[in-house]
């Protein structure tokens, strides 16, 4: 579904992504670990071009990503994207924010955005706070409302950066379950994250980065109970 060739992105003298070869399937859950700075929020944000490519080449669904106007918004829409920071509109409501990018990307009318917020708050356990704006609501609360806003524009992929480290503890879970949930719907997803809990349970492959270059791909079996690489050994002795 996403395929990544030979990708290369450098900000200034620092060579960020280096020669990335990765492909995901439709339905699979991968999962991005590494040492910080290693390059796994650029590499998210190559895919829904928030950053652009030195080199190399993006598809998603077999086509090239669009560079720029109308193309680029609906390749943006079919990324779902989940930040650390929520990043919801302060100044709307939690049934606004879901509804918006229905009505200007995907020009739903009013009643059926209206409708399928609705139903997508539900599901992600929010479906009371619909009226309220955000700030009323806890770290946890918004961040499954970023995940239903990201669900509504019906994205092709979801990509995840480190959606829980900005969250207090007891909070963390509410959000990964609603994960867990949607990666056993088949969701196609991309979740940057330090929850080993979820990349053990959850994820189909994990992928390894360390200083721009993925250093190892394996089944999360296979990768937490013998990495292969030194840096991922050094890795994961300071993180479990
Ligand atoms: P973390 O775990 O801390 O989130 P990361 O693996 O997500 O780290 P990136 O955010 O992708 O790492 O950053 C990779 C490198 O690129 C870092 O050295 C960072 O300082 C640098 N970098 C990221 N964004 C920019 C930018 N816009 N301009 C210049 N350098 C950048
Ligand atoms: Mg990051």
């Amino acid at each position: 579904l996403v395929v990544l060739s030979n990708v290369n992105k450098h900000f200034g003298a620092l060579h960020v992504l280096q020669d990335i070869d990765l492909s995901i399937a439709r339905g699979e859950v991968v999962v991005v670990i590494g040492p910080s700075g290693s390059g796994k929020s650029t590499l998210c944000r190559t895919i829904n071009r928030l950053e652009t490519i030195d080199s190399g080449t993006i598809t998603l669904d077999g086509k090239p990503l669009p560079a720029e106007g109308r193309e680029l918004a609906r390749l943006r829409a079919d990324v779902g994207m989940v930040f650390q920071s929520f990043n919801l509109f302060a100044h709307k409501t939690v049934l606004e924010n879901v509804m918006l990018g229905q009505l200007k990307v995907r020009k739903t009318g009013q009643a059926a955005a209206r409708e399928k917020a609705a139903a997508l708050l539900e599901r992600v356990g929010v479906g009371s706070q619909a009226d309220k704006y955000p700030a009323q609501l806890s770290g946890g609360q918004q961040q499954r409302v970023a995940i239903a806003r990201a669900l509504a524009m019906d994205p092709k992929v979801m990509l995840f950066d480190e959606p829980t480290s900005a969250l207090d503890p007891e909070m963390i879970n509410e959000v990964l379950e609603v994960m867990q949930q949607l990666a056993r719907e088949g969701m196609t997803m991309v979740v940057v994250t330090h929850e080993m809990g979820f990349a053990r349970s959850a994820a189909n492959r994990v992928v390894f980065m360390a200083d721009g270059k993925i250093l190892e791909e394996a089944a999360p079996e296979q990768f937490f109970s013998n990495p292969r690489s030194d840096r991922a050994k050094d890795f994961l002795s300071k993180i479990l």
